[in-house]
């Protein structure tokens, strides 16, 4: 049985010191797991001290984007080379707040994700649907036109460090958690997905929006779940501990 995966995704929140104490927390906290992985990811600058806080703990130190060059003019970006140095080794891509607030493209989404996985890091590639294409009934397409591009390319030696997240738009930071049919359906459909392109690597396959010590413990008896990506409930020790506790059974 492979550990559930618990990413925090600290998006803009935080600064430098906060980011730190916050980790050390989470650093002493994992060692007490066994069933269950902590990863994080700060906002850029805090990324270093992070890594230092949580040094020696287990904890996986990532960003929250990543371009696919190494180096270049491309301004404002960062790239996965300089993400290693300050001691990140994996990358959020393709986060709905990228893709819906700043039209990231799911073509964009997927040249990310497949630099970093060139360049070795990990790669949590989020994918979901807004609530006006699942009234429409246009989940299944949504996740097919994200996935897809992502999926096509990668190497089975690059799809064991590859992590999807499924983050419905419309669950994300709203209270609104999927329900059990939902995510049953929908990481089914990402597992059969990733199947036609990657049938000899198996698919780790993460829930995200609106995840908290409350609904967690139903979302991990889900099959095809292996463990959450988790925003606002990674923001304190006293949301996220409970949540760690429930991974460990
Ligand atoms: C997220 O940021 O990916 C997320 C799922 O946020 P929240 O847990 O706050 O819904």
């Amino acid at each position: 049985m492979s550990k559930k995966l618990l990413v925090a995704n600290w998006k803009m929140n935080l600064g430098m010191e906060d980011s730190s104490q916050l980790a050390s927390s989470f650093a002493k906290l994992a060692g007490d797991c066994n069933k269950s992985e902590i990863w994080i990811a700060p906002a850029f600058p805090a990324i270093a001290p992070v890594a230092q806080a949580v040094k020696g703990s287990g904890i996986h130190v990532g960003a929250q984007n990543v371009h696919w060059e190494e180096t270049g003019s491309f301004t404002g970006e960062v790239s996965a080379t300089m993400l290693k140095d300050c001691g990140a080794d994996f990358a959020i891509v393709g986060h709905s707040e990228r893709r819906n607030l700043l039209s990231e493209l799911p073509p964009i989404a997927a040249r990310r994700a497949l630099g970093a996985l060139k360049l070795g890091m990990h790669v949590i590639f989020c994918i979901g649907e807004t609530l006006s294409k699942r009234k429409s009934e246009k989940t299944f397409q949504v996740i097919d036109e994200q996935l897809s591009p992502c999926l096509d390319g990668v190497s089975d030696e690059e799809a064991e460090r590859l992590i999807i997240a499924y983050e419905p738009v419309w669950a994300i930071g709203t209270g609104n958690v999927a329900t059990r049919q939902q995510i049953l359906e929908a990481h089914e459909y990402v597992a059969r997905v990733w199947d036609e392109f990657i049938p000899d690597v198996q698919p780790r396959i993460l829930y995200g929006g609106s995840v908290s010590a409350e609904n967690f413990a139903e979302i991990l008896t889900i099959p095809v779940v292996h463990g959450g990506l988790i925003g606002g409930a990674s923001l304190s020790v006293e949301k996220f501990e409970p949540i760690i506790r429930l991974a460990e059974g």
